[in-house]
């Protein structure tokens, strides 16, 4: 994902057949980046937004206005072996971080932002 000067990757978009993903945690204070590996996301809310700014690493030089939702319940594990269970919110031009990690999960899925270009 490439809004605001990208803020996250998958390890696919890097030749790495894994499900490894990193986010620049914009809902965390000092914005840190931090790895996610086998990241799902297991529920999601029943608001649906339009984001305007979707982009991405992969595509260079195009955005768009995308369907997504407004929060998102994600599992991961993190490189010290914690399962972790958490709410992400953030569907805002500055704070945006429930869009990326369905951004990329989406990478993982072999789906593009793309794919979800809504007019
Ligand atoms: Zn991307």
């Amino acid at each position: 994902m490439v809004s605001a000067g990208g803020v996250g990757i998958a390890a696919p978009q890097v030749g790495i057949n894994r499900n490894i993903v990193w986010v620049k945690r914009q809902d965390k204070i000092g914005r840190p980046n931090e790895v996610y590996l086998n990241l799902k996301i297991v529920m999601t809310s029943s608001i649906i937004v339009n984001f305007s700014g979707d982009g991405c690493l992969s595509i260079p030089g195009i955005s768009g206005k995308t369907e997504r939702w407004r929060a998102v319940g994600i599992e991961y594990d993190k490189i010290d072996g914690t399962h972790v269970s958490e709410v992400v919110d953030g569907y805002t031009s500055s704070q945006f971080t429930a869009i990326c990690f369905q951004h990329e999960y989406d990478h993982l899925r072999g789906i593009l932002f793309i794919d979800r270009i809504v007019p």
